[in-house]
């Protein structure tokens, strides 16, 4: 009888043991496979994380304030010119441009963006740009359309309203529809690209009034920007342009827009046509560019 009772503690305390040490492994069994996944998951979780981080900031870098400011590029026809006139920009170039400014991070700001950065100190990403087109050439839709398209760029287009379907290089108004509905933007370059400082006031008003009125019509949004012809204006022509309800108005004025600009006199940044890239990373990269 004692042996077996001493047979019964025996195996009772072995299972006890026994369901222990099971305990303990199933336990760390747990906790190593753990530790295991974690080191296995951890380095790529870290990486995705890490470029997720970076990608973030690279987007989200904000400028502090507006006193340093941002360019607002302003070109006009886009093709391959034979003449090789610097006021036209090759496609190839044009495109090289854009793709310069895609790889390395710069944003393309609307007009409304551009009007509160400048007005209201709102926050833009570092690298802002303002693309802009004067006169309204067909090239601008057949060239230039495709490539900021490509980029998922904006712009704005100043168009010469009397010359809309009605001359064979410039813009149709179905063009100007279907490039507004994609979020292109338009704006005045008078009704036919009037020296604004050599016309009576009337004339000034009519052609100021209607040029606005037309580009509504067509494209169904408030046209809020103008470019001067030739970029001449004067205080009257300034102030006909803010009675018209004009918020912007775009010069030929170098430098980049700050919080020290005047909101219708906008300083724009011209690359020539046949300058080498490095003139034109130069004039996006610095305010002070020679
Ligand atoms: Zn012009």
């Amino acid at each position: 009888m004692k042996n077996k009772r001493y047979i019964i503690v025996l195996i009772t305390a072995l299972i006890i043991l026994l369901v222990g040490i099971l305990a303990f492994n199933a336990k760390n069994k747990t906790y190593t496979d753990y530790i295991n996944k974690v080191n296995e998951e951890e380095p790529l979780k870290d990486d995705t994380l890490i470029e997720e981080e970076k990608n973030l900031e690279e987007d989200n870098v904000l400028l502090k304030d507006n006193s340093i400011g941002i360019p607002i590029l302003y070109y006009h026809s886009v093709f391959e010119d034979s003449k090789k006139d610097e006021v036209v920009i090759d496609t190839e170039k044009f495109r090289e441009q854009m793709k310069y400014l895609k790889d390395n991070n710069y944003k393309t700001l609307t007009l409304d963006e551009t009007y509160n950065y400048i007005k209201n100190n709102e926050k833009v990403p570092e690298k802002s740009v303002v693309i802009t087109f004067d006169d309204g050439w067909i090239d601008n839709y057949d060239n230039a359309f495709p490539i900021l398209k490509e980029f998922n760029f904006k712009a704005t287009i100043f168009v010469i309203a009397d010359l809309v379907d009605a001359h064979h290089l410039y813009l149709k108004s179905d063009q100007i529809k279907e490039m507004s509905d994609y979020g292109i933007e338009f704006g005045s370059h008078t009704l036919n690209h009037d020296n604004l400082l050599d016309i009576s006031k009337e004339k000034r008003k009519k052609t100021l009034e209607e040029s606005k009125v037309f580009l509504e019509k067509i494209t169904q949004k408030p046209v809020i920007s103008i470019a001067y012809p030739f970029g001449v204006y004067d205080q009257s022509v300034l102030k006909a342009t803010n009675d018209l309800g004009y918020k912007l108005g775009f010069t030929t004025n170098k430098g980049w827009v700050n919080n020290k600009s005047e909101l219708l006199e906008l300083e724009r940044v011209y690359v020539n046509g046949n300058a080498p890239i490095e003139v034109f990373k130069e004039r996006i990269s610095n305010p002070n560019y020679k």
